[in-house]
């Protein structure tokens, strides 16, 4: 049994990992760099050598896993691809978006190749798509598996973003299961994994928030807490808001706890509210199928439960900055070009409005050194225009997606794995689980993949 680590370095970048087992190979996820452009974006396919794949199993759409999904179908075209419902819909979101942002790469970065796939191609390969249901277990032809010959694969929610499923494989009589992107914690909207409990022989994990200590007696709903004290308080002081959030994922969680709140009566007074296009349709189809895919307020629709105006890129130059009104807008990281980057200045240079960020951001992105900076620093949010100097307040809160270390570390010592094969992190956040799983789960073999290179599992 062998496994590949296509990502083109130890980050958190293109995700792609081929496993070989049972005399097939499966491809786990097929995403692009959120952050690099070009060739570097995209997994290192050609590790993959003349023999492709045999299947592909995308555990949810966030870029990252999603991005390079047509590249991949177009290796292998009679490979099936399974996901889950809810994941389909929304990677259809956004893989078209992601043409319509290469489509501007081309130009701007001189990318002649961009963009990487068409609007026509989605359409054609998202009908191929095999819809399957959590916790069925079917072969690698997409049939329902009633034998125990051969490979079969089960999905478990992964309580990350809507569709999120974790990858149950069965092979040689050994179980081997990705985590794909985890959080064992209840979110405002979505619930917590539900992974196997059993025994597992090899273990492919996330690791992404492995350098993020959780402070002491930190829980979710006291952040939740704070973060909508500090909210009714900027709120009363009458500045605007923005909060930089993922179109997918964050955006939804944001609406169900503002809407909570609101209800609960944690939050007074009225207040405008703008969300992204990219967003609200990713929060169309939250709605759409709710009730079919696992998460809480299984009735709550949100894109009717505030009243909210949604923008889009065009409308960014003429949009007013008003008192007691929250931006929701992406990207959660500022990357250029996204709403929040061409927003950024405004709320920046403004001494009555607060940027409040609620997830992750790498330390290169602009909203990254935003959260670094102090008052009065100058900070270059755009490359192609003049510094901005910093007069906003900057709060920071720590609602993630993704489980703490904590919680991946007690699912390894349940789990007791032969083997652990750490992925989807920062060198330091690997290292932390390198050392810290032989405590908990001493029988347990780590094994940092290394880009591009086989290993023996
Ligand atoms: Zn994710
Ligand atoms: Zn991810």
């Amino acid at each position: 049994m062998k496994f590949t680590n296509l990502t083109r370095a130890e980050e958190i970048g293109a995700n792609s990992y081929l496993l070989e087992a049972g005399g097939s190979r499966i491809l786990l996820d097929a995403g692009m760099h959120p952050r690099a452009a070009g060739a570097p974006a995209t997994p290192n396919f050609d590790a993959l050598g003349a023999r492709g794949f045999d299947a592909l199993v995308l555990t949810h759409a966030h870029q990252d896993h999603v991005g390079c999904l047509p590249l991949a179908m177009r290796l292998c075209p009679d490979a099936p691809v399974f996901m889950t419902e809810a994941t389909a819909a929304i990677s259809d979101v956004m893989l078209h978006n992601s043409v319509n942002v290469m489509m501007r790469q081309r130009e701007e970065l001189s990318l002649p190749d961009y963009p990487l796939f068409s609007h026509r191609e989605i359409e054609r390969i998202s009908a191929e798509w095999r819809i399957v249901n959590l916790r069925s277990r079917f072969d690698l032809s997409g049939e329902r598996a009633t034998n125990v010959e051969g490979v079969t694969c089960e999905l478990f929610d992964a309580g990350h973003i809507l569709g999120s499923a974790g990858v149950l494989l069965r092979a040689e009589g050994r179980r081997i299961f990705y985590t794909g992107d985890v959080n064992f914690e209840d979110q405002t909207l979505m619930r917590a994994a539900e992974f196997p409990e059993e025994k597992i022989d090899v273990l492919v994990m996330e690791t992404t928030r492995g350098d993020s200590p959780v402070p002491e007696g930190f829980t979710r709903k006291s952040e939740e807490v704070r973060f909508l004290a500090v909210l009714q308080a900027a709120l009363d002081d009458g500045g605007p808001i923005l909060i930089p959030v993922f179109a997918l994922g964050k955006s939804q969680e944001l609406l169900a706890l503002l809407h909570g709140a609101r209800k609960a009566g944690a939050l007074r007074g009225g207040f405008g509210l703008y969300v992204g296009g990219l967003g609200a349709k990713v929060t169309a189809v939250t709605d759409r199928l709710r009730g079919s895919a696992p998460r809480h307020h299984g009735d709550l629709r949100l894109a009717s439960c505030l009243p909210m105006e949604v923008v889009g890129g065009s409308d960014m130059a003429k949009l007013p900055i008003l008192p007691r009104t929250i931006y929701a807008i992406s990207s959660g990281m500022m990357t250029e070009n996204t709403l929040s980057n061409i927003l950024a200045p405004r709320i920046l240079e403004n001494p009555a409005a607060h940027c409040m960020f609620v997830g992750y951001s790498d330390p290169d992105s602009p909203a990254g050194r935003l959260r670094a900076s102090a008052p009065g620093d100058e900070l270059v949010i755009d490359g192609r225009q003049r510094p901005v100097r910093r007069q906003c307040k900057v709060e920071q809160f720590t609602l993630s997606a993704h489980a703490t270390r904590d919680g991946l570390l007690s699912y390894v010592q349940r789990a007791q794995p032969g083997k652990v094969l750490l992925v989807h992190g920062d060198p330091p956040a690997v290292s932390w689980f390198a050392r810290e799983i032989p405590r908990v789960s001493p029988r347990s073999e780590v094994i940092v993949p290394p880009p591009g290179q086989a290993v023996e599992i």
